[in-house]
């Protein structure tokens, strides 16, 4: 067996009224969605970060410059892919992934499907090794309030 590695990440994003809310490459029907420089994929982002943290890589903002023309409005599918090149220059393959996304509404849990479909399209692995989970914040702080989005993530690698 190869050398595994494990990785954490985590992301946050404003929500912002008539917004587009993509989350997991999933297009959400809200009055309100994620803001940033890409498409604002607050999974998609903290899945790329424990990759990138289990290959001991940086981070997602050194790889993708929020300053940077070329990642503008951009899927961030497109950057997950880069993201799994990356760890395969490496030599590594991913185990597995499981994510956890904070959100008061909408309910996320009906789109949890469609996107392990897109992950593993993207990333090159089974929806058998991504798994994503939801939960409010009970109401309280930020997220409670509707103002943003939070998601943490965390993945094994192995080294072929
Ligand atoms: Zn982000």
């Amino acid at each position: 067996m190869g050398k595994i590695k494990v990785g954490f990440g985590f992301d946050v994003h404003q929500l912002k009224e008539n917004h587009p809310f993509v989350l997991g490459g999933v297009k959400l029907e809200h009055y309100a969605g994620a803001y940033g420089h890409s498409d604002a994929d607050v999974l998609l982002h903290a899945i790329c970060d424990a990759l990138l943290g289990a290959a001991n890589l940086r981070d997602i903002g050194f790889h993708f410059s929020n300053k940077d023309d070329r990642w503008k409005g951009i899927s961030s599918l497109i950057l997950l892919q880069h993201v799994v090149a990356l760890i395969k220059e490496k030599s590594f393959v991913i185990g597995n992934i499981d994510a956890m996304v904070c959100l008061e509404a909408p309910k996320i849990n009906p789109h949890i499907p469609a996107m392990k479909t897109y992950i593993a399209e993207a990333a090159g692995i089974s929806e058998e090794d991504i798994s994503i989970k939801a939960t409010t914040n009970e109401q309280m702080g930020f997220i409670g309030r509707e103002e943003g989005v939070v998601a943490y993530a965390v993945c094994l690698i192995e080294r072929e």
